[in-house]
């Protein structure tokens, strides 16, 4: 049993659906708590660090235009496991393959565009959470 944070993003074919609230409530809905969230629109420079990993993938590109094309939600969740916590109730990455009631099978619209971003191991999720957050802006209740 190990506390765990890790990084959520909502992406911007949610933010634009007016999906925040309901996505928020999946999270709260499956125990994760909480410390800190914030809307703001990456810019080009942001997008591509944030994405490094995935740059010489074809879709590199394209992902990174995608995420950029509205606002998205960054949070920072803590809980128990909470990194497979939150991609199990963020479901696979493809839609099609996503388990029933999972965010992705309930709102993601393809591969691409589908809906939330989360952390996929301890050290992923460290730089993923101080890339968006510092110390100050988290809290612990
Ligand atoms: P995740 O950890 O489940 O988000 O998946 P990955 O780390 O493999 O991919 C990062 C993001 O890139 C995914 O969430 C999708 O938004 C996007 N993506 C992944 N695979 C593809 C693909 O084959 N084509 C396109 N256009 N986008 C993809
Ligand atoms: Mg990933």
């Amino acid at each position: 049993m190990t506390i765990q944070r890790t990084l959520s993003i909502i992406k911007p074919d949610a933010t634009k659906r007016n999906l925040v609230g309901k996505i928020l409530a999946h999270i709260e809905d499956a125990g994760l708590k909480i410390l800190g969230t914030r809307m703001l629109w990456l810019t080009e420079n942001q997008a591509k660090e944030f994405y490094a990993v995935h740059k010489e993938r074809p879709f590199y590109n394209e992902l990174v235009e995608y995420m950029r094309s509205g606002p998205v939600v960054v949070t920072c969740l803590e809980g128990e496991n909470a990194i497979e916590k939150y991609r199990e109730v963020m479901g696979a990455t493809n839609p099609e393959n996503a388990a029933d009631g999972t965010i992705r099978k309930l709102y993601a619209e393809s591969l691409q565009c589908n809906s939330v971003h989360g952390s996929d191991a301890p050290e992923t999720a460290q730089t993923e959470v101080s890339f968006f957050f510092n110390d100050e802006s988290l809290f612990t209740y």
